[in-house]
């Protein structure tokens, strides 16, 4: 595995590998990688000549300093982990090759980034999509692999690459979660046992409302109410939001479909834990 560092030094790799007609996969990540990454490099590996993974913590897309600063980074784990399952290209760009003292143009998304975790976090999807440009130019790759896990940001991701003409296909992978249903997160190492422990209950709160919803609940403030009840069982748990959405306009929704997602953002002290499970299937 090589890894590289400079936009221009990946250009270079990208010339190369498109004259030897290689399908790239890219799975772009911020580290701390866990098997829900693993998940993403896999199916890649499965279904592209080149893997590319890339690892950047993106200042852009972080509206508070102090969780950007606290955001876990294990950089050696994470080069082993990708080793293991055959990536080609470890792409670890430093902020400052990414943004120069100069840099000033951004990707602006749509009405689709303002709502759900856009109204929480302003800013934070134009720093994504914006960062996404940056490596999807870098890379080229002709697929690029992202988690339900985010569906918003997945939502929001599909949308520019149709808007901006972009010609790489979005592969949407379904999250991977830990025994007791807690999807697998970077941030999960920053909580403590006891609220280890507690964030079971997003799961259960989650998975609640879909099965009230498979039994007939058709109505998005009951299965809300259901998965409030869930999480106010949990005294360590502070919900900032439980909502049910459009999947992919992310507008709120009244009667709930096959289309639509519960979405959550809880927190446990200083850590912020967001999930949703979809009412499709
Ligand atoms: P992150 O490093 O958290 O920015 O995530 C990088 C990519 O991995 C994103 O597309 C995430 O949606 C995806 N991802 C993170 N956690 C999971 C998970 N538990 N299952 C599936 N995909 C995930």
């Amino acid at each position: 595995m090589r890894i590289i560092r400079t936009p221009q030094e990946m250009h270079e790799w990208t010339r190369d590998t498109h004259e030897h007609d290689r399908i790239v996969g890219f799975v772009p990540t911020m580290g701390a990688l866990h098997a829900g990454h693993s998940r993403l490099i896999d199916i890649a590996r499965g279904e592209c000549n080149a893997v590319v993974v890339s690892i950047f913590v993106n200042s852009l897309q972080f509206n508070r300093s102090d969780d950007f600063e606290s955001y876990p980074r294990t950089f050696d784990a994470d080069v082993t982990l990708c080793e293991a399952r055959g990536v080609d290209i470890l792409y670890a760009p430093s902020t400052s090759a990414m943004y120069t003292p100069s840099f000033q143009t951004t990707v602006t998304p749509g009405a689709l980034a303002a709502t759900l975790e856009g109204e929480g976090r302003p800013g934070h999807f134009g720093g994504v999509t914006t960062v996404v440009t940056k490596l999807f130019n870098a890379v080229t790759p002709q697929r690029a692999y992202f988690g339900q896990k985010d569906f918003q940001q997945l939502a929001v991701i599909k949308k520019m690459v149709v808007d901006l003409d972009f010609a790489v296909q979005i592969v949407a992978v379904p999250t991977v979660r830990d025994e007791d249903g807690l999807a697998l997160s970077s941030r999960n190492a920053r909580l403590s046992h006891a609220d280890r422990v507690a964030a079971a209950a997003l799961y259960r709160a989650l998975s609640g409302a879909r099965s009230a919803y498979v039994a007939g609940q058709k109505d998005a403030s009951a299965l809300i109410d259901l998965a409030l009840d869930e999480l106010n069982r949990e005294p360590r748990a502070r919900v900032e939001y439980v909502r049910v959405v459009d999947s992919e306009t992310c507008v709120d929704l009244e009667r709930v479909s096959d289309r639509a997602t519960i979405a959550l953002a809880v927190w446990f002290g200083d850590v912020r834990l967001v999930d949703n499970v979809s009412f499709g299937h």
